[in-house]
């Protein structure tokens, strides 16, 4: 039998670890979601504990596995093995995640940030396949991407390129980042702004026709209701999320002059807003770039499913 990989998938809400065959595919998995809580040592314990627990579930050795790989939400020094930063989970400031895993096992380790894991999926199974060069951006309750180039994960010097979620693109803005900037990408288009964003519009005097009471509480407008508006026409939903999409269309157009990619792939959770979403991403896009476009871009939707990171995770083992 061809080796396994194993895949670890460490977010801020899930933590999953599979194993995964070489093309993509899962051959079997744990998720947890009681983990985020724990300090360092304590998360590197469950982890390795629950990579043992699949591999002897299933009745296999570590020889029958390629390697560990490992996606983090948050900066990485990916040389050392370090994570360097998160908003995600308590701690983990230049933490020796990597070999405190290794150290468990025989067989190799590799960590990335998430969202490199996750670029390197779509370039290897996914909407990416048969590019050698593409930039993928995961919008959710924060924003990610990865660079793919020249058929590899391009880091810079550190292991953080491709943070577009912290480039700048209102500095004016109200909203403030996770990291403390103000004007981020993902500080004025992901989905925790849009609690910030709809307790404005109706302090405006904007009506919605959502079925929320006086006594409603904003903080739990996410996705899902957004969502719900959109689909009854709901004046506030479609605003807001054309102010987010616009955003989106901003730094994907910046992207594009830095890069001049074939193809940028748009993942996360906020994707699910659909087509009144996704084509005001685009309009915004070809309205700022107009006729400096010469070979055509393509703007497409991941094709991954919820366990992409974990077959990120699992696919940096075939860099
Ligand atoms: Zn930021």
């Amino acid at each position: 039998m061809e080796k396994l990989l194993c895949g670890v998938d460490l977010g801020g809400t899930k933590l999953s670890v599979g194993l995964v065959y070489p093309d993509g595919r899962i051959f079997d998995k744990i998720t947890v979601y009681d983990h985020a809580a724990k300090r360092e040592e304590a998360i590197v314990n469950y982890i390795t504990q629950l990579i043992s627990q699949v591999i002897s579930k299933n009745k296999l050795s570590e020889s029958d596995l390629e390697g560990i790989g490992v996606g983090f939400p948050g900066h990485v020094r990916y040389r050392d093995g370090y994570t360097i930063t998160t908003s995600n989970l308590k701690g983990f400031k230049n933490f020796p995640l990597r070999d405190s895993i290794r150290k468990s096992f025989s067989i190799p380790v590799r960590l990335d940030n998430d969202a490199n894991a996750q670029a390197f999926c779509e370039f290897k199974f996914g909407a990416g396949r048969g590019y050698d060069d593409l930039i993928f951006l995961t919008i959710s309750s924060g924003i990610g991407a990865g660079i793919v180039l020249n058929r590899k994960v391009y880091r810079g010097i550190t292991g953080t390129a491709g943070e577009f979620g912290h480039t700048i693109v209102d500095p004016d803005s109200d909203f403030e980042c996770t990291c403390g900037n103000r004007g981020c990408l993902m500080g004025c288009a992901c989905g925790l702004t849009l609690p910030a964003r709809f307790r404005k519009k109706i302090a405006q005097g904007f009506k919605t026709t959502l079925p929320i009471g006086n006594e409603f509480d904003f903080s739990q407008v996410n996705g899902k209701l957004i969502k719900q508006g959109l689909d009854i026409d709901d004046p506030v939903s479609k605003a807001i999320v054309t102010e987010c999409a616009d955003y989106i269309g901003i730094g994907i157009y910046n992207i594009f002059q830095v890069f001049n990619p074939p193809i940028i792939i748009l993942g996360g959770g906020l994707m699910n807003l659909g087509e009144f979403y996704f084509s005001c991403i685009k309009r915004k896009f070809y309205e700022l770039a107009r006729d400096m476009i010469y070979d055509p871009i393509e703007i497409v939707k991941s094709e991954a499913e919820a366990d992409a990171g974990l077959i990120g995770a699992a696919a940096l083992l075939l860099e």
